[in-house]
């Protein structure tokens, strides 16, 4: 006897429908709620790893994902007047099937369709109000009707609405990681044909992507700050100041990125930022996905996270047939696997956007020399590998004493 009948999920990005899925597989039921009037296409490019390449398979939809990969060849560093200093070749990286890359979009798309036959989606509108009382949640929302369940699950990313209703401000939670970052579509007037190319001057990155998954090219910004001045919570018009201000008139493609990303109509901005928390849950709300423990996008993790979080919320709710122990269980399973994770995620800026001209020269003169810098990324891949897998999908049940 699963411990819910009915279960509120706030948020339709990866974890919301991937726990749709698995509510269902155990016969239990959702209603997922989501801000955005649809679920968005395209998005940024995305990596699952590991476990969460097996969980793809165990919903069936392995397969679609494999025909939606976004086949970059590899990146290249060039300088102000476009040389190419020094490149990666998709040809380096150790390719034994656990690792796959997807447009986000692609990706929520291939999770929602299916289960949008059996699951309720309450397309724009949002959580307002969460009332406890003992054994239900009363969820009032922005234009819904107020509502009761068994359980609430917040898988409502990184600015987490269920988080602060249930948790409390997010400040206490968020760990800024020195870096805010910036994509968007672009013109791919450079012509880039699966590939990326990347920009530096000390503590700045700027790129452009093309992938044959999506229309034009992306573009990307991301700066590296000591301190957060709150900029991703200010108005994108404000974010794209501030970007101006950054990347204005340093050569290469900057103006010209610069000059679409006021054009384009998908300009993301936000912080590069790690969620702690010491309890994914509080009563009958729990947290999942990157709303309890993003990685940050340095880490390259979020998306596995949140998928195999959704396998293994679901999979304990079913065997318990108490909330508390469901959720206590839940927590006991993911805390290392997400802790491992968690770990890796610093390794990325370094590499993309160096502090000093020193690094992003000697990044370079590693990256043509080949060994050690491309070992170095050898042993970042493997220590990724050995996180990504750091999980057993099929764990035999624990009973624990919940205090
Ligand atoms: C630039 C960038 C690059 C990244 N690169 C990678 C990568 O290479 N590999 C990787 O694994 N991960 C990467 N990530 C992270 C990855 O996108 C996330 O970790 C992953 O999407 C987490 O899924 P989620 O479902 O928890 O949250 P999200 O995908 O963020 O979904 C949250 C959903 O909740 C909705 N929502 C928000 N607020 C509300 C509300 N109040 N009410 C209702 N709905 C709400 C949102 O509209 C969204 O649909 C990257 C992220 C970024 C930003």
């Amino acid at each position: 006897m699963p411990a819910v009948h009915d279960v509120l999920i706030s948020g339709a990005g990866v974890a919301g429908p991937a726990l749709a899925h698995w509510l269902h597989h155990h016969g239990i039921r959702a209603t997922v709620v989501e801000r955005a009037p649809a679920p968005r296409p395209g998005g940024y490019a995305i990596d699952l790893r590991g476990v969460a390449i097996d969980v793809a398979e165990r919903m069936g939809v392995l397969d679609e994902i494999r025909r939606n990969l976004t086949e970059m060849n590899g990146a290249a560093f060039v300088d102000a007047r476009g040389r190419r200093r020094a490149g990666i070749s998709s040809a380096d990286a150790v390719d034994d099937g656990r690792s796959l890359e997807v447009l986000r979009g692609d990706l929520v798309r291939i999770l929602h369709t299916p289960t949008t036959v059996y699951t309720e989606y309450l397309y724009d509108d949002t959580l307002t109000a969460l009332e406890q009382d003992g054994d239900r949640v009363r969820a009032t929302f922005e234009k819904a009707a107020p509502r009761t369940f068994d359980l609430v699950v917040g898988a409502d990313g990184l600015h987490s609405t269920t988080r602060r209703l249930a948790f409390g401000p997010e400040e206490r939670y968020a760990r800024f990681l020195g870096a805010h970052i910036s994509i968007f579509t672009v013109p791919n007037h450079l012509g880039l044909d699966r590939e990326a190319l990347l920009f530096n001057v000390p503590g700045k990155g700027s790129g452009m992507y093309q992938t044959p998954r999506a229309e034009g090219a992306k573009g990307i910004f991301l700066v590296r700050t000591d301190g957060d001045a709150g900029i991703a919570r200010r108005p994108p018009a404000a974010q794209r100041a501030y970007l101006r201000a950054e990347f204005s008139g340093l050569g290469w493609e900057n103006d010209r990125i610069l000059d679409a990303m006021d054009a384009s109509e998908d300009f993301y901005f936000d912080s590069v930022t790690r969620i702690h928390m010491d309890a994914w849950s509080t009563g009958r709300v729990a947290l999942l996905g990157d709303a309890g423990y993003c990685p940050s996008p340095m880490s390259g993790q979020g998306t596995s996270l949140a998928l195999v979080g959704a396998y293994v919320l679901a999979q304990e709710l079913a065997r318990h047939d108490g909330t508390a122990e469901a959720l206590a269980a839940y927590e006991a399973r993911m805390r290392p696997y997400v802790n491992a994770n968690q770990a890796i995620a610093d390794a990325g800026l370094g590499i993309l956007a160096p502090r000093t001209r020193r690094g992003i020269v000697l990044r370079n003169t590693l990256l043509r020399a080949g060994g050690p810098l491309l070992s170095l990324l050898g042993r970042f891949d493997e220590r990724l590998s050995r996180a990504a897998e750091a999980l057993d999908l099929d764990a035999p049940v624990v009973s624990r004493r919940v205090v």
